[in-house]
């Protein structure tokens, strides 16, 4: 893009979500000035030394002055303190927005503290990976992945439209909905599939029976994913369970009442079931790589192939 297309853009929260907005708005040259604040000084230090934004402030409210483009990205949990602070000194007619997980309570805790005059509209990248912090992050995190946009009712649309042309010049496809429905379209794409990784995880660290090696030796037979998803960051995924919990306990009550009909298929020998079922789900893994969400074998090269470069990044947890 030629001429940027925001002022000044200010990041508070720079984990892999910041620091991945940081690189692509940066490499596309979206804003003429960047400016960042994290909680910890230590990360601070690193944002400056990995050269991330124009400058690192201490404060929220530093970082926000004067900026026509607000990110909040740290766990939904803390959005609405943030908001609450960075209130007063927020720029007329900015546009604020996050990355969260969650659509729902943020919308409801950073829209109560925010003033009339700025556009608030609330934001979920639906990319990342298992890893955190400003490291981890990387410019090509959003191309071809969805983002979210779930603002308000009676939005302004050029703010709605601005915010769009930020994602997809980062690379990433654009679609809008209601915060409600995307918490609940999430909880059965995202979070009740990080709810079953992080229990399979902790049911087999419990087995007694099977050593912690062999677990670790033959985790390719399947395991090997669910280790990946339980790898997330513990903050994140606390905040979005409490955050989304009617979605997700409706999911859960869902999956409980199949794996139940699935136990009962089992043990009566009901074969037919089975494979008609996992036929089923066999179309949907086919659906999902056709329309270019995931490589086979989540881009893992073959042994017996020659190596080829697969596509990064994968559709990871997230989310
Ligand atoms: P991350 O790598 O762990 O970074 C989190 C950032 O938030 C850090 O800068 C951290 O500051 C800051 N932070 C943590 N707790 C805070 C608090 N109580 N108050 C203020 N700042 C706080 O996390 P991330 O993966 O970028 O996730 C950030 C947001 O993106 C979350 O809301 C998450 O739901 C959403 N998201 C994540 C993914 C994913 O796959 N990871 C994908 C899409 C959306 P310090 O480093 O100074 O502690």
């Amino acid at each position: 893009m030629s001429k940027p297309l925001f002022n000044r853009l200010a990041l508070i929260g720079v984990g892999l979500i910041g620091s991945s907005i940081a690189r692509a708005a940066k490499e596309q040259n979206l804003a003429r000035s960047i400016v960042a604040t994290a909680r910890s000084p230590k990360t601070r230090k690193r944002v400056a030394e990995l050269g991330l934004a124009d400058q690192v402030v201490e404060t929220n409210a530093a970082a926000v002055e004067g900026a026509d483009l607000v990110i909040v990205s740290i766990p939904v949990g803390a959005c609405g303190e943030v908001a609450k602070e960075i209130a007063p000194h927020l720029a007329p007619g900015a546009i604020v927005s996050d990355v969260g997980s969650v659509k729902g309570m943020v919308l409801r805790e950073m829209g109560a503290h925010l003033p009339a005059n700025v556009h608030f509209v609330p934001a979920h990248p639906v990319a990342g990976t298992e890893f955190s912090g400003p490291d981890a992050g990387f410019a090509e995190l959003f191309v071809n992945r969805w983002c979210i946009l779930t603002p308000p009712s009676g939005a302004d649309a050029a703010a709605v439209e601005k915010l769009a042309t930020f994602w997809r010049a980062m690379g990433a496809n654009v679609e809008t909905m209601d915060a409600d429905h995307h918490d609940l379209v999430l909880a059965i794409t995202s979070h009740l599939p990080h709810l079953i990784a992080y229990t399979i995880v902790h049911t087999a660290e419990d087995l007694q029976a099977v050593t912690r090696s062999e677990v670790l030796k033959f985790s390719a037979g399947g395991f090997r994913d669910f280790t990946r998803i339980a790898a997330s960051d513990p903050t994140m995924w606390r905040d979005i369970f409490l955050a989304n919990k009617d979605a997700v306990l409706e999911m859960l009550g869902r999956f409980n009442e199949d794996v139940s009909a699935l136990t009962k298929a089992i043990r009566r020998g009901d074969g037919d079931a089975l494979f008609e079922q996992f036929t089923r789900t066999r179309a949907i893994r086919k659906g999902i790589v056709d329309i270019g969400q995931d490589v086979p074998d989540f881009g893992r090269p073959h042994p017996g192939l020659p190596e080829t470069k697969l596509p990064r990044p994968y559709a990871a947890d997230e989310d």
